[in-house]
């Protein structure tokens, strides 16, 4: 790999502790699969094929750290699995702390956004070597959006020409990261905690850039999620063509052996 190609030192981290009930009953979201692959194997592949990943660093739940690092063990020791905590962002800071002192950009990526493009993986990763010590990737919002009160009355129509969508992975320099997660402690309530990372940074006052997301890094929350990702994941195997048993099969063990950076 060459200097230009990776300028610092990548990791990624994947907060994997959730149980992803609004899937419905089964297994947790992680788990599931689509196109009989792990939804989490999927969003270890997408960062570890985007050329610029070295490490993963997956939060799984405490009484599943053995499964996963079963799981993903084909990657090898591209990929370290630690125990989650009892909010997304107490996992990611658990997480952090395992990532090595050497790596200079940390992303976060949410394991349900399965099928994301490694090149917006790669992309993130270049606006952060680049100089933006935050970047997130973002969409246009279509829908017309309204605020409601409690009674279920519209109180506004709100101006979307200044929303976005907010996708991950998202970006950081790796000391703006750790910074932002000390300044906001570790709450152990979901409503307490922040949602995404990049609001952790907004906390401190630093900013945060956005990057163009892409559509297919939606978020598999829903049993009708699962459906558009299979019919997204049926027709990149179309495209690949019936030889490519790369994009499904197991990472060789030489992969698996590359280091970081
Ligand atoms: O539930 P939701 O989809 O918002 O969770 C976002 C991500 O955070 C998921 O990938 C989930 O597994 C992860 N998470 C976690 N630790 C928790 C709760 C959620 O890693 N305690």
């Amino acid at each position: 790999m060459t200097a230009a190609a990776s300028p610092a030192r990548t990791a990624a981290i994947v907060p994997a502790a959730g149980r992803g009930e609004r899937l419905g009953p089964g297994a947790p979201k992680a788990l599931r699969s689509i196109g009989d692959i792990p939804i989490l194997v999927h969003a270890v592949r997408s960062l570890t094929d985007c050329g610029r990943v070295g490490l993963v660093v997956v939060a799984a739940p405490p009484d599943g750290v053995e499964g996963v690092a079963a799981l993903l063990a084909p990657f090898g020791t591209r990929v370290h699995v630690v125990a989650g905590g009892e909010t997304r962002q107490q996992s990611v800071s658990r997480a952090l702390d395992a990532v090595p002192e050497d790596v200079d950009i940390v992303l976060v990526h949410d394991a349900a956004r399965a099928l994301t493009p490694p090149h917006l993986v790669a992309a993130v990763a270049a606006a952060v070597a680049a100089g933006h010590d935050a970047v997130i990737p973002v969409l246009p919002v279509a829908d017309t959006i309204k605020s409601v009160d409690d009674d279920d009355v519209v109180t506004a129509t709100v101006d979307r020409s200044t929303l976005r969508a907010v996708q991950t992975p998202q970006g950081f320099r790796r000391s703006l990261l750790v910074k932002a997660h000390m300044a906001a402690g570790a709450p152990t309530s979901e409503s307490a905690a922040a949602t995404d990372d990049a609001g952790l940074v907004e906390q401190l006052g630093a900013p945060v850039r956005v990057i163009a997301g892409h559509p297919e890094a939606f978020k598999v929350t829903t049993p009708f999620d699962l459906i558009l990702a299979e019919a997204v994941w049926a027709r990149r195997r179309e495209a690949a063509g019936p030889h490519d048993g790369g994009i499904a099969a197991s990472r060789d063990a030489a992969e698996g052996q590359r280091s970081y950076g």
